[in-house]
């Protein structure tokens, strides 16, 4: 994808701050980080989501994220760390190009990743197993 920055950034074409690459996969620095060690995984080839991204790809990312994930977590000492990884613009997704954040929690620091629980209706519950029956 010839206008994608995550293309881009990932095969190195524009400059980033990155922790670690391999064939598959470059892992940078968040450049708008929510907290201290914010990191993004992103595959070199391009899928613009989960539903696009090559399966043995899906299993190297997750494999990738706990390893990144550790070595944040005893670098920097922190005290939790959130994975997510958005799908769409309603999901808050903003550069379409597959990526995983790491962000590293401190105790104590509200960093807005939230969200209100509703009680699971009947008629919700009873459309979405049918789905999976
Ligand atoms: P999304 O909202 O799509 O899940 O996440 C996009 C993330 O990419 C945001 O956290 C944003 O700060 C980060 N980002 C956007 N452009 C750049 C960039 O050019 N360099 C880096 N390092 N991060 C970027
Ligand atoms: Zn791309």
């Amino acid at each position: 994808m010839s206008d994608c920055i995550f293309c881009k950034i990932a095969n190195g074409e524009i400059p980033s701050a990155t922790l670690f690459q391999d064939d598959d996969f470059r892992v940078i620095l968040d450049v708008g980080p929510a907290s201290k060690g914010h990191t993004l995984i992103l595959p070199k080839s391009h899928a613009a989501n989960i539903y696009e991204l090559d399966d043995e790809l899906a299993g190297k990312a997750f494999i990738l994220a706990k390893k990144i994930a550790r070595k944040l977590s005893e670098g920097l000492k922190c005290d939790g760390m959130n994975i997510i990884q958005n799908n769409g613009q309603s999901a808050g997704q903003t550069v379409f190009h597959f990526h995983m954040h790491l962000i590293p929690r401190y105790e104590g620091q509200d960093i807005g990743i939230e969200w209100h629980h509703a009680e699971l209706k009947q008629e919700d519950k009873e459309e979405i197993m049918k789905l999976f029956s």
